[in-house]
């Protein structure tokens, strides 16, 4: 029998009040099931704040809290918990006595708090009457890339392992947020419990993926910024993709990626409103649902910096931009997007990585290149939708929605991916920006 893989992320794990929500949810499903579970609510910033100031952590102290956060929603002790909580005390020892935190102790420590979620639930659901097992990525082989601190799962690698290791007719849960690499732990980047699921649903061929969060879906664009959002029903794969890869912050950016490749569906509840696994928030699946108003959902970030190299020929030399490319690469920079024209050619970046591309850039010997700038008080916005390249005038409605409120857009895409257009303006003007695309494609008035 295919399993059903969901997840309870740490929004899920916040108060005792949570706990019944989860097993009413695990018991309403007549199948197998795969649960992926997250940290409790605030535990891998914990662990994040402890070995980022290694030298002052006050050890005995700190694992006494993070037991006491999984303790305070069962009001008792679990002492086969508590063990495992302090299972990293002798890292934390050694690395307070080393002074730093390398960086397979670090990607060691911050996905602890997913296998004591783990372990926890279990016991939780035990003494409820659900039977389950824990299993630890470590022991079934989920194998990723080696990437410390944002490694990506190696579906081929892992697919027999799972499959030799996970039983059908049984219920499992699961730790999310890292997979191994030759002995070594290795966490998926934040949020990446989204991303253990889909990976985990790939390889055992699960039914569906249904993901818990304490959100309704997707939104037509963020509420925080946005009057007036509306909940989106359907997006297919690229659509999710892109939105999360372009900043939309209810999906790790890779989740789509290993469920896309089997068709796998997903789903999204808000486990405050959940009623039934018939009703979903969002569905993510394998279809090409044009929506009437082309573009589904608008998300943006501000994790980005533009690299503008600029010489008079620039567009045309052949070769430059895979040396910059190469040159990036070789450094570990994950270039988010390039966009060039004649006269120059625009690199996208993390903000984060700013620093450490200045220094390259200063070493890098271009003879066409005559002056380089960086710009990173800005803002990317992407509107998405399935077939909005196909459709005439959505660009023109999007930018004049924009110019109308005399904002500037300083360097557009489109074409890239069938289903996205995005644009870059300064960060002062990014909510303007999003209200007034908002307006155009969703307010009641059309
Ligand atoms: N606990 C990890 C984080 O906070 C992973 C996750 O929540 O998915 O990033
Ligand atoms: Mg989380």
């Amino acid at each position: 029998m295919k399993p059903i893989v969901i997840k309870f992320g740490g929004s899920n794990l916040k108060d005792k009040s949570d706990l019944s929500k989860i097993l009413n949810v695990v018991r309403m499903y007549d199948k197998p099931l795969v649960v992926v579970v997250s940290a409790a609510n605030g535990v891998t910033n914990k662990l994040i704040q402890a070995v980022s100031d290694i030298r002052n952590l006050e050890i005995e102290r700190f694992l006494a809290e993070i037991y006491s956060v999984y303790k305070s929603f069962i009001d008792e002790e679990d002492l086969e918990l508590k063990e495992r909580v302090y299972q990293i005390r002798e890292t934390l020892l050694g690395a307070k006595l080393i002074g730093r935190v390398p960086d397979f102790v670090y990607d060691q420590i911050v996905s602890h708090g997913e296998r004591c979620s783990s372990l926890f639930l279990k016991n939780y659901l035990r003494n409820c009457g659900f039977e389950c097992e824990e299993a630890l990525p470590e022991n079934f082989g989920l194998i990723t890339d080696g990437r410390f601190k944002n490694a990506s799962v190696d579906l081929h690698a892992s697919e027999e392992n799972l499959r030799k290791y996970f039983k059908s007719n049984t219920n499992y849960i699961v730790p999310g947020f890292y997979g191994v690499h030759e002995d070594h732990i290795t966490i998926l980047g934040r949020g990446g419990s989204d991303y253990s699921a889909t990976s985990i649903a790939y390889c055992l061929d699960a039914e569906r993926v249904d993901l818990y969060k304490d959100v309704s879906g997707f939104m037509t664009c963020d509420p925080k910024c946005v009057k007036g959002v509306k909940p989106v029903k359907r997006l297919n794969y690229d659509e999710a993709a892109e939105l999360s890869y372009f900043g939309a912050k209810i999906l790790h950016h890779a989740t789509v990626d290993p469920i896309r490749k089997k068709k796998i569906p997903l789903y999204i509840y808000n486990i405050n409103t959940f009623k039934s696994i018939d009703s979903p928030d969002t569905i993510i699946s394998f279809n090409d649902s044009i929506a009437e108003t082309i573009i589904k959902s608008i998300s943006f970030t501000d994790d980005i910096a533009v690299i503008q190299f600029k010489g008079t020929n620039i567009g045309r030399v052949p070769g430059l931009l895979g040396q910059i490319a190469s040159t990036f690469g070789t450094e570990g920079i994950n270039i988010k997007s390039v966009v060039t024209s004649q006269t120059s050619i625009n690199v996208l970046i993390s903000k984060q990585d700013v620093e450490r591309c200045k220094k390259i850039t200063s070493r890098l010997q271009i003879s066409e290149v005559e002056e380089i700038h960086y710009r990173t008080d800005i803002s990317l916005i992407a509107a998405v939708g399935d077939g909005l390249l196909k459709k005439h005038g959505i660009a023109a409605r999007i930018f004049s929605a924009v110019s109308r409120r005399e904002i500037n857009v300083e360097m557009i895409s489109a074409g890239a991916s069938e289903v996205t257009i995005y644009f870059i303006v300064s960060l002062q003007d990014r909510e303007k920006a999003l209200q007034a695309i908002h307006e155009e494609f969703f307010s009641d008035k059309l």
